[in-house]
């Protein structure tokens, strides 16, 4: 389930999809210690850069992808 706050939504909707991919795929989780892929993440704003906060695909660790404003 992915829950969005309208501001982080219109900001994550102004990615490109190739670079939300990229940005999905390249989360660093701590348990397994690599760049694993972010699930069930919800997205919201910290200042202007984009917060996602979710899961690593693999042990299910909290992980958060910050996705700084160009
Ligand atoms: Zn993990």
């Amino acid at each position: 389930m992915i829950k969005f706050d309208r501001k982080a939504m219109n900001k994550f909707n102004q990615i490109p999809d190739d670079i939300k991919l990229k940005l999905l795929s390249n989360v660093y989780c701590s348990k397994c210690n690599d760049m694993v892929k972010i699930v069930n993440f919800e997205a919201t704003t910290d200042k202007d850069d984009l917060v996602l906060n979710g899961k690593c695909e693999n042990c299910s660790n909290n992980v958060v992808r910050l996705v700084e404003s160009s």
